[in-house]
């Protein structure tokens, strides 16, 4: 067996060090993965290779994740997960949220 602490799961692309990522990009473009699920229409992106973070907006299209719309992901994120509770009550331990 051998010790993985010289990988770590998350973190191998620092955020300043990605010079060359970025050129990637530039030329290839962005590779995004979902970061976040928020509800089933929404999502947040991350670019794999520089961590440019991106949305899904209220028209269906990607905008880049600005602190409003995280903050509106997490508003959209808490309704969304309070009516799934509600739907999903009896069958499962209420969580309990502080
Ligand atoms: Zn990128």
């Amino acid at each position: 067996m051998r010790p993985n602490r010289s990988k770590p799961m998350k973190n191998t692309i620092t955020p300043n060090g990605n010079k060359l990522s970025g050129i990637f990009c530039n030329f290839f473009g962005h590779h995004f993965v979902v970061s976040k699920k928020v509800t089933q229409h929404i999502k947040e992106y991350k670019c794999v290779h520089c961590g440019k973070q991106v949305t899904t907006d209220e028209r269906g299209k990607l905008s880049p994740l600005t602190p409003k719309l995280k903050e509106i992901n997490r508003t959209l994120e808490d309704m969304y997960q309070r009516r799934n509770r509600v739907r999903a009550r009896g069958k499962s331990a209420r969580k309990q949220v502080a």
